[in-house]
């Protein structure tokens, strides 16, 4: 392909994408096809001669799109959402145009400025500690990571290695083998999966602490658990705190956490990969509480503010227990500047040596949608999730399951779990929106999240209209079989039973408001 190829095939590139957008309400959220589809579709080795950008593109519309899930549609309501805006979507572009990997200053100077830039212009939009940015006195700073899960590593294994080193200088009759066997980390029963899987590949052991009946965890937990387990000669190191859930998007208690980490010298971590959107909200200050006590912290641009997948925000308080932790230099990797100035050899900061120049899409989309506009974004998703808890609370056959946070609605129908389990299968056949299911002690209940990109009160309106109309049926079929149980019954009076077979068929004849 040369650069006339590129050019028309890159164009038409950019057509397909902003039609797929705009046209995105017309398709099913869910694809209707079964699993290995597309193995019959597609030839079983590379074409042996070039093929042409028009047939490439016309096979994405006739095999690739049958098999998406649209997350950026207006229907999408599971999980959290994953973000894209245009603005992103060619700052990806121009990434991958340039072509270059950042994992030193040297390795692309921009790469790395522009990373500490935007990651100084976030800190402050979220109204973080001043600690946390570059251009502090101190030895904070931000980083961007593929992932929450990713900084979630970062932060065990930093924190492990820290400990080690400082539990080796006050107990020197252990082994560093014997320390390490010793260690363990701590977090809510609510927390996000990659917590454990972090203190998995970490091989840290780790609890995983109840949370109160708020869902949240609590520092009074914690300091019982850190009491029995040094009672067993075991050293805590590091508690990962979560706002925003991603059950109920409940919000640990940072504050009484950190005071708990502060006394017995534990490193603290705050997954926000959702909710720490709303730092940047004047309502939502209260979020910030206790953000004096975390040594790290991460929030997923690529969750709710605008910027594509993959981009997960951490800022640390002191980079250089992460930098100290990682570095293996070898001769190859040094430069003259290194070590020299305020700026980062981001590769210190991470898991891989290469690494995207992510801060690019960060910036254009800042620059693009402006501050003001990123917090309407945010601002715009709780209204309208605002709207899906007050059609929720006037129809009595539902109740509400936790309360209403950020863009999540967490709701049930009133009864037995089968009748909610039963109303998603539903909605799962009928593929018109997506929603998960989630369970919290005994109780099932969905999670209905506002998630597109361009997702408007129309569309809320459309989802309700869907799932009440799917509650009716499962709650006709619900009567239906009462009746005939009570059919069945050997106790049934022959003088009920007149009454009984009218409203059964009633019911079969989809006429529910009429039987009673
Ligand atoms: C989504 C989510 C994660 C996982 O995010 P990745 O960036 O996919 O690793 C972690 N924690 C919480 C609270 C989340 O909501």
């Amino acid at each position: 392909m040369d650069s006339k190829e590129f050019r028309e095939f890159g164009k038409a590139a950019v057509d397909f994408i902003a039609d797929y957008i705009d046209n995105i309400r017309e398709r099913d959220v869910l694809p209707s096809v079964t699993p290995g589809y597309l193995f019959d579709l597609l030839p079983n080795q590379i074409p042996e001669s070039p093929e042409k950008w028009e047939d490439i593109l016309a096979d994405i519309s006739r095999t690739i799109m049958p098999g998406l899930t649209h997350w950026q549609s207006p229907n999408m309501h599971a999980y959290y959402p994953t973000a894209t805006s245009f603005p992103s979507i060619v700052g990806e572009m121009i990434s991958s145009g340039l072509g270059v990997i950042g994992f030193s200053w040297i390795c692309s100077p921009a790469c790395t400025e522009l990373e500490v830039v935007v990651m100084d212009w976030l800190a402050k939009f979220l109204n973080l500690p001043t600690e946390f940015l570059h251009s502090s006195e101190g030895p904070g700073g931000g980083v961007i990571q593929g992932s929450a899960s990713e900084s979630v590593l970062v932060a065990v294994l930093a924190a492990r290695e820290q400990a080690v080193k400082r539990i080796q200088a006050t107990h020197p009759d252990l082994s560093e083998s014997e320390i390490r066997g010793r260690l363990m980390a701590y977090s809510g029963d609510q927390s996000n999966s990659c917590i454990e899987k972090a203190c998995v590949l970490a091989a840290v052991p780790y609890r995983l602490l109840p949370a109160g009946d708020d869902l949240v965890l609590h520092g009074d937990a914690l300091q019982q658990a850190v009491n029995e387990d040094k009672a067993k000669g075991l050293f805590p190191i590091i508690c990962i705190a979560t706002l925003g859930t991603t059950g109920t998007c409940a919000y640990d208690d940072v504050e009484g956490l950190g005071k708990v980490c502060k006394s017995e010298n534990i490193w603290l971590h705050v997954d926000a990969a959702y909710a720490g959107a709303a730092f940047a909200l004047s309502e939502y200050s209260e979020l910030l509480r206790g953000l004096e006590f975390v040594d790290s912290l991460n929030f997923n641009l690529h969750k709710f503010l605008l910027v594509n997948f993959d981009c997960c925000a951490m800022w640390l308080r002191d980079a250089n227990n992460v930098s100290d932790s990682f570095n293996v230099d070898r001769i190859y990797l040094k430069h003259k500047y290194e070590g020299k100035s305020q700026i980062p050899d981001y590769r210190h900061w991470q898991i891989s040596l290469g690494r995207r120049f992510r801060a690019l899409k960060v910036w254009i989309t800042c620059r693009s949608i402006g501050a003001e506009g990123l917090r309407a974004h945010v601002r715009k998703h709780i209204e309208l999730a605002k709207q899906f808890e007050e059609f929720v609370l006037n129809d009595e056959r539902f109740e509400i399951v936790a309360k209403r946070a950020l863009g999540l609605v967490c709701f049930r129908l009133k009864g037995d779990n089968n009748l909610t389990t039963s109303l998603l299968d539903r909605l799962m056949d009928r593929k018109k929106v997506y929603l998960i299911q989630a369970k919290y002690r005994d109780t099932h209940f969905l999670r209905f999240v506002i998630c597109g990109y361009k997702t408007e009160e129309k569309d809320v309106e459309f989802a309700w209209n869907e799932i009440r109309e799917q509650a009716d049926l499962v709650l006709e079929s619900l009567n239906v079989n009462k009746l005939r149980e009570m059919l069945e019954e050997p106790s049934v009076k022959t003088s009920d039973i007149g009454q009984i077979t009218e409203n059964l068929s009633l019911l079969m004849s989809g006429d529910p408001e009429k039987s009673k």
